[in-house]
């Protein structure tokens, strides 16, 4: 399961290139949680992602990733992760996970946020509070000398002593620099101490999908949308992140991290 050869190591000049793709990103996904809102449609969110991204001298780089026609990946209530931006209008009660990335001279960010659309119920408010401190608990448990899953198994500790949610396997965490996708994986479940080591320059996303029933999913039609099997609605967090000798560095968090770590007593390189 683990690629551990071929782990791409990166310097700090390049891991600062990699914050400010990060950056690029983090704003777009603030600026998408404002635009929410009941009567807007999918696309529109893809459109202004897209301007935003470009007014910042990076490019998308979901846009044509294996034929990818977007921006954005917009994944609504069932609709677990690559939902494809179209003329879906968000209704009041909607849940809206939203995947972004960019590239800056070559180097990637990649990170994702659920959103509810106007009054959600509670125990979705509840889904999504779940679904992003377990990100969160799986960045914190990252640390110099560390072992991937370690990441993995804080992430499921959390989620299931929170209650009976699903945690998604189909689709994992993974490495990221050059490109978006590459080595290792990082599962959101597992026993801790396996995998490749947590060393400085690794850069790593993290980003569970958690669901109110099934972890099995099927692709749809357009070969892109991942639902549940049984139509539970998921929740999707993700940050891109790498370890400095002063802490974790959350290269797609505005602050780097840096109050949310704190929060958690764990040093960050950002603070
Ligand atoms: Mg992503
Ligand atoms: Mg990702």
């Amino acid at each position: 399961m683990f690629r551990d050869r071929g782990v791409e190591i990166k310097t700090p000049e390049q891991i600062a290139v990699m914050r400010r793709a990060g950056v690029v990103v983090g704003e777009t996904l603030e600026m998408l949680r404002a635009a929410v809102a009941p009567g807007v449609t999918t696309k529109q969110l893809d459109t202004l992602a897209e301007e935003h991204i470009r007014s910042r001298g990076a490019t998308p780089n979901f846009l044509g990733y294996h034929g990818f026609p977007a921006t954005i990946c917009t994944s609504v209530n069932d609709e677990v992760v690559h939902g494809i931006p179209g003329d879906r209008v968000l209704h009041e009660g909607d849940l809206i996970s939203i995947d972004c990335g960019a590239i800056v001279e070559g180097w990637h960010g990649d990170a994702a946020l659920t959103v509810a659309v106007g009054h959600v119920e509670p125990e979705l408010v509840e889904l999504m509070r779940v679904c992003e401190e377990g990100m969160w608990r799986g960045l914190a448990a990252a640390s110099l000398g560390g072992r991937v899953t370690d990441i993995s198994n804080a992430i499921e500790t959390y989620v299931c002593s929170q209650g009976d949610y699903g945690i998604v396997e189909d689709y994992v965490g993974h490495g990221i620099g050059s490109a978006m996708h590459m080595a290792p994986s990082v599962p959101n479940y597992g026993r801790p101490g396996k995998g490749p080591k947590l060393v400085e320059g690794l850069a790593l996303a993290v980003e569970p999908m958690i669901t109110m029933g099934t972890i099995d999913t099927r692709v749809l039609e357009d070969d892109w949308t991942v639902v549940t099997k049984d139509g539970a609605w998921s929740a999707h967090f993700e940050h891109s992140f790498t370890l400095m000798p002063g802490g974790a560095m959350i290269l797609t968090a505005l602050d780097g991290g840096a109050a949310k770590l704190a929060e958690l007593g764990v040093p960050c390189a950002a603070s």
